[in-house]
């Protein structure tokens, strides 16, 4: 069975994102305690594919060994995994783009590891500012990249967004099985 895996700065909406997508509070759990989560998580969804919580990167407050340890796991799981079908990179809607995402998103493409990018929180801009600030974010991979990756505009708080993502598994869960 094929894995997508989500993946994302501490407190950026991933364990929210994941309930929302499987319809199920409290199975990823949720917290305001960021950078809980150090292990990766397998959810198997409608007996067809898993998804794959992977550990939050870049928390501040974890020290600097287990901060490398953490790296070197998910690149060990991201590289190695011949199932691993894609990687969403969840981004806060309202942040500009940083350092370290857009070391994460190079890092990726550079490995040729197929990923989008999944915007999250938008209700806290609203749907207009939420679109411009997200293809401001995406404008800034331009320079860098000739392909733009695909990408999400979502908010777990207003299920917004849920059906484009799911969508998006079918599609490459049934281009890969043929
Ligand atoms: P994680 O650390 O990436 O797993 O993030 P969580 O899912 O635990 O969310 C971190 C914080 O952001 C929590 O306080 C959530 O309630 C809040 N949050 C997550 N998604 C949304 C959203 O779509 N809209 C709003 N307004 N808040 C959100």
């Amino acid at each position: 069975k094929l894995e997508y895996a989500f993946i994302g700065r501490s407190n950026v909406g991933k364990s929210s994102l994941i309930n929302m997508l499987c319809n199920h509070k409290g199975l990823a759990k949720t917290s305001a305690t960021p950078g809980k989560t150090l292990l990766i998580n397998h959810f198997i969804i409608n007996n067809e594919w898993y998804l794959v919580d992977l550990p939050g990167y870049g928390f501040a407050k974890r020290s600097k060994t287990v901060q490398k340890q953490l790296e070197q796991m998910i690149a060990g799981y991201i590289l190695q995994r011949p199932q691993l079908a894609n990687v969403f990179v969840l981004i806060d809607v309202r942040h500009e783009q940083q350092k370290i995402d857009r070391e994460f998103v190079d890092w990726l493409g550079e490995s040729n590891i197929p990923f989008c990018i999944v915007f999250t929180k938008a209700d806290k801009l609203g749907p207009v500012k939420a679109r411009m600030n997200a293809q401001k974010w995406m404008q800034a991979l331009e320079d860098r990249w000739e392909e733009l990756p695909p990408y999400f505009i979502t908010s777990s708080e207003k299920k917004m967004g849920r059906d484009e993502v799911l969508d998006y598994i079918d599609e490459i869960n049934k281009s890969l099985s043929e």
